[in-house]
């Protein structure tokens, strides 16, 4: 056992080769679509470096973050090349930086407009940037009455090369909702009003609607990183995480003994409990009262998730785990999602919020050079 898994207790392993498979399938399904990859937020927490280089390395030119710190992580990772566009608009004062580093701000404001409609002049070239419009999310993008205002006064302004067209859906994972069909519309009317440019419309789910919704470039995310993105239906794709939880201490109690914060088990016969190494600190959520594998064998927990312990039953198991073994948390029978619909919400958030006490164990595809500086095996 190396030092850090000692540490950490609980070993979450992340799939590389998984995720470029998911991309790669997600490509085949766009059809002449580009696809690109949403890395916001550390690859929703699986770690944005070593999934950006793995997926640069497998053909992705495009991606995705959220904030300006995180793109210019990324760009340090992936070098020249690939462009990285800021999902929420870079703050004003940061043009200079945003363009030395050659990142695509989303430009979702009129204010964003202006000021980055005065960036050609000062530099004296062409400044590209993505131009996000609201088909009907009221999130982030310039609203119909925006874009009329822009066209009334003159357009884009001049030395702005629009890289981009995008919107975002709302109700993607509602393949019937009326919304998707109504913002699609909107889209179209909207692009109507400016310059011709490559459009992007789709997320995960966006791109199992109809093809129409497809347009020039995917913007997944998720479905890379292994949620379902087609609700109700047999997920179509890889499981990319799992994560083990060492066993802290074995123990043997009576019938009728309490268990855990509140008692909130009492044992209804003499029972073997383990408690293991993973709570809520790590981003198991408390409300997700389900549980754990050994071998393919079931414990189901015993008394409340704590802050970093969970206490499992194996009075059932024909070879129960010992102090020191791996349990499985999420593991092929039981996925992000079945967490997700166990503690009342959705993958994206237990993904997030997997903490960064594990130990990390990325498998890489075989062709994959490691490009970055944390190795396979080290705890980041
Ligand atoms: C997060 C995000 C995505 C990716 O969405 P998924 O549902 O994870 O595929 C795409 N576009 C925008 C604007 C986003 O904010």
């Amino acid at each position: 056992m190396s030092r850090s898994e000692r540490q950490a207790g609980s070993i979450l392993t992340i799939d590389l080769a998984a995720i470029v498979d998911n991309w790669r399938q997600l490509s085949a399904l766009g059809g002449g679509a580009r696809c690109a990859a949403v890395i916001k937020a550390d690859a929703y927490g699986l770690g944005d470096e070593e999934v950006a280089c793995a997926l640069q390395a497998a053909g992705c030119r495009d991606f995705f973050v959220a904030h300006l710190d995180e793109a210019l992580r990324v760009r340090k990772a992936l070098g020249p090349g690939s462009s990285i566009a800021v999902l929420n608009g870079t703050p004003a004062g940061a043009e200079r930086e945003v363009i030395e580093a050659s990142l695509l701000p989303v430009v979702n404001t009129l204010r964003d407009l202006a000021d980055w409609g005065a960036q050609p002049k000062r530099i004296g070239h062409p400044v590209p940037v993505i131009l996000q419009v609201d088909s009907g999310m009221s999130r982030l993008g310039l609203a119909p009455a925006d874009v009329e205002a822009v066209v009334i006064e003159g357009g884009i302004p001049q030395g702005l090369a629009v890289q981009l067209v995008m919107s975002h859906l709302a109700c993607a994972d509602m393949p019937d909702h009326p919304a998707n069909e109504a913002q699609k519309a909107a889209f179209d009317s909207l692009r109507a009003m400016l310059p011709r440019s490559p459009a992007s419309l789709a997320n995960s789910s966006g791109i199992f609607l109809a093809e129409g919704f497809h347009y020039d470039l995917l913007r997944p995310g998720a479905a890379l990183y292994g949620i379902n993105p087609v609700a109700g239906a047999a997920n179509p794709m890889r499981q990319v995480v799992s994560l083990s939880a060492r066993v802290l201490q074995t123990r043997d109690v009576r019938a009728g003994t309490g268990i855990g914060y509140g008692h909130r088990t009492t044992s209804a016969r003499p029972s073997q409990l383990a408690t293991i190494c993973l709570g809520y600190a790590d981003g198991w959520p408390r409300s997700a009262e389900i549980k754990a594998f050994f071998r393919g064998q079931r414990l189901p927990f015993a008394g409340r998730v704590s802050m970093d312990t969970i206490v499992v039953d194996t009075t059932d198991c024909v070879s129960p785990p010992r102090e020191g073994d791996l349990v499985d948390m999420i593991c092929p029978q039981q996925s992000v999602d079945d967490i997700a619909t166990a503690a009342g919400t959705i993958g994206y958030e237990i993904l997030t919020r997997l903490g960064s006490r594990f130990e990390r164990r990325y498998l890489r595809p075989p062709a994959h050079i490691a490009q970055t500086n944390r190795s396979t095996s080290e705890t980041s």
